[in-house]
């Protein structure tokens, strides 16, 4: 029998005469009607029907330890809110996630903690503009780096077009669309403009086009690249940032070094937060001590700080990683069996603890050299011959099965997941 979700459809009916589609970021207006969640326990949640499901949603990222605060991360954002909610001067808790985050990220010797991803990759677009005097800027298809004008662009290098209207095209111009994984397109671009890039803004990992994982060598040639025509690198890792490679992050997990990295999610515990770090003589061009302007009211939140703080701290005394990772790896594992057997044409993708399923066009055209042989019986290896290499082996392929198999599937069985084939999806 279908699940009662009456209370779900009645919140949607008011939230939708109100709100533009019903709510407050697009990927939650999911059909016929969202899922309105009252609380969560653990790795669930409720909704206002009282139905409970399994939760791979995550908050889109920053919940690594699921919806349970351990008691320290409790106790630290009571403590900081019944404190007073903001003050507008510097606080300790600042410094401290500040420290914390320079100790276990060698490229970043700086940061300035802002309350977004979107506004940390506006900001490190900007520092980067205002770093090299230049104005284009190279970014991955497929790539996502938040609702900002320089990066809400799709096409080539070449016709490079806004990818939202309210965007013009001048700006668009601005942006030069490569693909991922295609080292020789990097270079051209770079051959054509190299003299006007300012930088390349990539993810480590796509984590809005399914899960792109990059092959050996990508992003040295990244690094390379920038280094040969004097544009930063920089490392988009609001997702992957205490994520992927633990505390070191995906850059320590591939062995690269970003000039400028941005974070996001996990770093703040939980609360709204962003954060653009990297070496210092890069980061201090960042106003009053430089002439890149940046400024927030909310930035640096001591509730958000505190919570970031005494997350990673968690994470740093306890063995998360090795826990969340292996979930991930045998939550990918029995997938890849049971895709091998039921429906080879899937391809399970992911690593850590990210996981996603893509219907894209696996078995079907050229397989891919990036791995020696046969990885799909090795499961410690993360890229199977049917792995998408760039954005758009995703894109292309039958994403609307989504809709069809997941949404209404799996969600009466009591599993939510992410509403399209894009987003990543995460264990906890
Ligand atoms: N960069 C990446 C890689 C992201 O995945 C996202 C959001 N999922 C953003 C930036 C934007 O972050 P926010 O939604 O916090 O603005």
């Amino acid at each position: 029998m279908a699940r009662n979700r009456e209370n779900s459809r009645a919140l949607y009916d008011r939230a939708l005469s109100v709100m533009p589609a019903g709510v407050n970021s697009s990927v939650r207006a999911t059909q016929p009607y969202p899922t309105f969640v009252r609380s969560g326990d653990g790795a669930h949640v409720i909704d206002h029907d009282g139905n409970r499901y399994l939760d791979y949603v995550m908050g889109y990222g920053p919940l690594l330890l699921g919806h349970d605060m351990p008691e320290s991360v409790a106790a630290a954002v009571q403590r900081a809110a019944s404190e007073g909610p903001m003050y507008g001067a510097p606080t300790e808790v600042e410094v401290d996630l500040a420290e914390f985050v320079v100790r276990h990220v060698p490229s970043v010797e700086m940061i300035r903690f802002v309350n977004s991803g979107t506004e940390a990759t506006v900001s490190a677009v900007r520092l980067a503009r205002g770093h090299t005097g230049r104005n284009k800027i190279v970014v991955m298809q497929g790539g996502y780096h938040g609702a900002q004008e320089s990066t809400l662009v799709e096409g080539d290098a070449e016709h490079p077009r806004p990818s939202t209207s309210g965007i013009p095209q001048s700006f668009a111009e601005h942006t030069l669309p490569v693909p991922f994984n295609d080292e020789e397109a990097l270079r051209e671009v770079f051959e054509r403009h190299g003299d006007d890039i300012a930088c390349v803004l990539t993810e480590p990992i796509l984590g809005n086009s399914g899960i792109v994982m990059p092959e050996e060598g990508y992003h040295e040639a990244i690094r390379e690249t920038c280094d040969e025509y004097g544009a930063l690198y920089v490392l988009d890792e609001v997702i992957t940032g205490f994520r992927v490679g633990g505390l070191g992050c995906a850059q320590g997990k591939f062995g690269v070094t970003p000039d400028v990295t941005t974070f996001g999610k996990i770093v703040g515990g939980g609360f709204p937060v962003g954060a653009i770090g990297g070496r210092s003589e890069i980061i201090e061009q960042f106003s009053p001590s430089g002439d890149v302007f940046q400024s927030g009211t909310f930035s640096g939140h001591p509730v958000t700080m505190a919570a970031g703080l005494a997350t990673l701290e968690f994470c740093a005394e306890n063995d998360v990683y090795d826990h969340v990772n292996a979930l991930g790896e045998r939550l990918r594992e029995g997938l890849t069996d049971i895709v091998a057997d039921r429906a080879p044409e899937y391809t399970v993708v992911g690593t850590d603890s990210m996981f996603k399923v893509v219907f894209g066009r696996a078995n079907t055209g050229p397989q891919s050299d990036c791995c020696s042989a046969g990885c799909r019986q090795d499961p410690t290896c993360e890229r199977s011959p049917d792995c998408p290499k760039t954005g758009a082996d995703v894109a292309d392929g039958e994403t609307q099965r989504w809709d069809r198999l997941f949404r209404p599937f799996m969600e009466e069985q009591g599993i939510l997941l992410p509403a399209n084939q894009m987003e990543s999806q995460f264990v906890s």
